[in-house]
């Protein structure tokens, strides 16, 4: 698990070192998938079946501004302002790793980088409260209680979930929820936890291609994500922003 999702922050790392204005989610994702398959690994996204059976077309969702996930690749540049969320799972050795990053793209405005910034600090509160003993509603409250005291929105209809041979397991893993409730946190479970913020209201739209997911205001949405392993008193973070971090130094929100 540990190292599925290491390839995966090493994955986000390399799309960091490109994204600029004018580059396209297109490039991004062939880079990704060229790394991905270079490394021994297996670009999960890629053919991963909807509700309906349509696959998905490639190695990464890249959801730019409004769109909140599931955003298809394309050949549109992105432009200095933008935001594109960056959703990356891999198969390596027959175990799962998935995390995403919500990059900026040139001189993005500052509420945007605030909205960026309190959802990444979302989910590591979140990770801090995933530890055995504790139940899921713990975690979904510490992630709902910090962005919605700064005035933002919780998706409800997508979660977070369990992960280990497959990429989607049990337990679904909301982003929001009660103290005390929920399924109960033992050790050695893996979950990903990924809080879906956005700016405005947290109703959304599916886009006609049956996957892509944008705000109901067009407003702007940040997703943060982490495969973690449950333990006694601290959670272990598998996958990991510092490759990013090294490639993005002070340019980081
Ligand atoms: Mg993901
Ligand atoms: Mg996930």
């Amino acid at each position: 698990m540990y190292e599925a999702n290491q390839l995966v922050g090493k994955t986000l790392a390399e799309v960091a070192k490109v994204i600029k204005p004018g580059v396209t989610t297109n490039q991004l994702t062939r880079i990704a998938e060229e790394f991905i398959r270079d490394n021994g690994a297996e670009p999960t996204f890629k053919g991963y079946p909807n509700q309906d059976g349509d696959p998905f077309p490639a190695a990464l969702c890249t959801s730019v501004n409004e769109m909140v996930v599931h955003g298809f690749p394309n050949d549109i540049p992105l432009k200095d302002g933008d935001i594109v969320s960056v959703d990356c799972g891999t198969l390596l050795n027959g175990f799962n790793g998935d995390s995403a990053y919500t990059f900026c793209v040139g001189e993005v405005a500052p509420e945007t980088r605030e909205l960026l910034k309190v959802t990444r600090d979302s989910l590591y509160l979140g990770i801090e409260k995933a530890v055995a003993g504790n139940r899921l509603g713990d975690v979904g409250f510490a992630i709902q209680n910090h962005c919605e005291s700064h005035g933002y929105g919780v998706v409800r209809e997508f979660v977070g979930h369990g992960i280990g041979r497959d990429m989607h397991e049990d337990p679904a893993v909301p982003n929001y929820g009660r103290r005390g409730n929920g399924t109960l946190l033992k050790k050695g479970m893996c979950i990903a936890i990924e809080p879906m913020i956005t700016m405005g209201s947290r109703h959304l739209v599916m886009e006609n291609d049956g996957w892509g997911v944008r705000t109901i205001d067009r407003k702007p949405a940040a997703h943060f994500e982490h495969t973690i392993a449950v333990y006694a008193g601290k959670a272990r973070i598998l996958s990991s922003f510092d490759y990013i971090h090294e490639v993005l130094g002070d340019r980081e929100f």
